[in-house]
């Protein structure tokens, strides 16, 4: 593993802490509304149905062995799936501007990462380009806010080696 990771310069911010950040719903846009609409009618016409049946039919043939399922009611498929795409907008649209979900970033570079269960960045590649004000302004708060963190919990272990 350690010659594939060799070609790449890891983020300094790799098995550090990560912070959290929140995602929201964005607006639905009259884009997404379009886009949203051509796409049940598209699951809901003949020739989606059609095209998938003969797709899967294709597929049976070449390949007996694969099991590749052919499906009795194709319409009714499609009724399932602009179904689901319906109820996705749905809950998009009454969750327009709301609170979405967390995701960890790595504290040095802010790149999304998955955060291993103890909340440390995995070893990730070094992307850091140019920051802004606002981006350095939060790092000397981080900065400060650690530090403060450190000196109490030195604070605290040494209490705890005098008693
Ligand atoms: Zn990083």
């Amino acid at each position: 593993m350690a010659s594939t990771n060799a070609a790449w310069k890891a983020c300094p911010g790799s098995g550090l802490l990560t912070q959290t950040e929140t995602w929201t719903y964005r607006s639905i846009t009259s884009e997404d509304r379009a886009r949203h609409e051509a796409e049940v009618a598209h699951l809901r016409s003949p020739q989606w149905a059609k095209r998938e049946k003969e797709y899967d039919q294709a597929k049976n043939e070449a390949h007996p062995d694969w099991g590749w399922e052919v499906l009795d009611d194709y319409e009714a498929e499609g009724e399932k799936r602009a179904q689901e795409e319906i109820d996705r907008f749905d809950h998009w649209e009454k969750n327009q501007g709301g609170h979405g979900g967390e995701y960890a970033v790595c504290s040095v570079c802010g790149t999304r990462v998955g955060a291993t269960r103890r909340g440390l960045a995995p070893r990730h590649k070094d992307t850091r380009s140019a920051r802004t004000w606002d981006e350095v302004t939060r790092l000397r708060k981080t900065i400060q806010a650690m530090e403060a963190e450190l000196d109490r919990a030195l604070n605290q272990l040494a209490r705890t080696q005098d008693d």
